[in-house]
């Protein structure tokens, strides 16, 4: 298996494109071809083992593929449970690693995978954080022989405990507190990597991406899509659809790339926030970037979502992505009535992007739907404790977390501030 650009650069082996994480076209990698897998004969249980095996042919002819055992036991070592809440709905939890959001799927499996790669010299992991994926990737890439981490958030973008996981690390890992938006630190991330392809003070570091942009984060992805859609199929006799709470669109790409391979998955619903490029692009057919705003969904504030070239290659046109994906943009007000409305009468705690779905999925037709639930409300307690009359417990992770101090440095959202910035820190 061959990955190749979104922007006509030929295929690499996978762990070529892991390594580079952005192509040198400035496209993103994408299978050459999905496989068509038969997944009546897999059990979707263990969840490491059943990775294992659907993820053997995009895996196949590389150097990792030996390892690919290994790395899926390593990585997925934390439960992902599907939940029912009624007959026609359910909820796959994704938030039950080390930082409590799915980004910690994505973040071990790659970590997992660089480790096994080794390291020809220094390698820096750049990376573009919303509030969620910077936190998981520090947890995952801590402490790894040979490797930096890099991490921009949006200074005012993040929830006071997000910022606490961003920057708690100290080592290997450096946080730079961004006075801009999500968008500004993923435009800041694509700019070193142009600069580092000429000589500059980039070119040393032997950057790479941990952002969704690599493929190497959405591979795993696609398991749990797998997975849960094969253990609702085997239990109720029907393909499932899902409701995914989207910003940067990444976790929507991956379902789209468990559909393609044979599982069986009926519709693929985005549910964004505000932000509502998407929604907007499915409607109109132009795709217009906008600038992010900010709300009580933050991981899912972005006003150009950089794998909507990812989803585009697997499509000739609108109209045929709109046979399989539909999108709903979700406002505060709706995400806060949702989070009540589902503690009162359904006794649950949804975290403001998993009430997205929720909220959604009251407008769909009868399903099954299987909502993603994407992080815990306890990330987010100064959104949910008002409007359910308690605080959310934290998880275990996330508590030993809170006694770690924090650091971070401040930049403006040019790159020359961000060299200055990381020079005094
Ligand atoms: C990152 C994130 C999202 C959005 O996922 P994308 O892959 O960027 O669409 C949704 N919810 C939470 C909690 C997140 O951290």
């Amino acid at each position: 298996m061959l990955y190749r650009s979104t922007r006509g650069a030929p295929g690499i082996p996978l762990s070529q494109a892991i390594e580079q994480g952005l192509a040198p076209d400035g496209g993103l990698y994408v299978p050459e071809r999905f496989p068509q897998l038969d997944l009546r004969h897999f059990s979707p249980n263990p969840l490491s083992e059943f990775a294992a095996r659907f993820l053997a042919p995009f895996f196949e002819g590389d150097k990792l593929a030996p390892k690919l055992n290994t790395i899926c036991n390593r990585a997925l070592s934390f439960p992902i449970p599907l939940t029912e809440v009624n007959s026609t709905t359910a909820m796959l939890e994704l938030f039950h690693g080390p930082t409590a959001a799915f980004k910690d799927v994505g973040a071990r499996f790659l970590a997992e995978c660089f480790a096994d790669l080794g390291c020809a010299g220094e390698r820096t992991i750049l990376v573009a954080t919303s509030g969620d994926t910077g936190g998981a990737v520090a947890a995952a890439f801590h402490k790894q022989p040979g490797l930096q981490v890099i991490v921009l958030f949006p200074k005012n973008g993040v929830s006071p405990l997000q910022k606490h996981q961003l920057t708690c690390w100290g080592d290997n890992v450096r946080a730079v507190a961004v006075n801009g938006t999500f968008d500004d630190c993923q435009r800041l991330v694509k700019e070193a990597f142009t600069q580092s392809r000429q000589t500059s003070s980039w070119s040393k570091l032997g950057l790479t991406s941990a952002n969704s942009i690599n493929v190497g984060r959405l591979l795993p992805q696609a398991v749990y899509y797998a997975s849960a859609s094969l253990q609702w199929q085997q239990t109720h006799g029907t393909a499932p659809g899902f409701v995914i709470p989207s910003g940067n669109i990444g976790n929507a790409t991956a379902a789209l790339w468990a559909k393609k391979s044979g599982t069986p998955i009926a519709q693929i619903v985005l549910a964004t926030n505000a932000n509502r490029v998407v929604p907007d692009y499915l409607q109109t057919g132009i795709f217009k970037a906008a600038t992010a705003i900010n709300t009580l969904a933050n991981a899912m504030d972005v006003g150009n979502p950089s794998n909507i070239e990812r989803i585009l290659s697997l499509y000739p046109n609108v109209q045929a992505l709109q046979q399989d994906v539909q999108a709903a943009s979700v406002t505060d007000d709706q995400i806060r009535s949702t989070i009540r409305d589902a503690h009162s009468q359904h006794g649950l705690t949804l975290c403001p992007h998993t009430a997205t779905a929720f909220y959604v999925r009251g407008k769909l037709s009868k399903g099954p739907w299987i909502l993603v639930a994407t992080a815990s409300p306890a990330k987010f307690t100064e959104v949910v404790t008002p409007l359910v009359g308690q605080a959310p417990t934290p998880p275990p992770a996330l508590q030993a977390l809170l006694g770690r101090p924090t650091h971070s440095v401040e930049s403006e959202p040019t790159l020359k501030a961000l060299e200055q910035a990381l020079a005094k820190s």
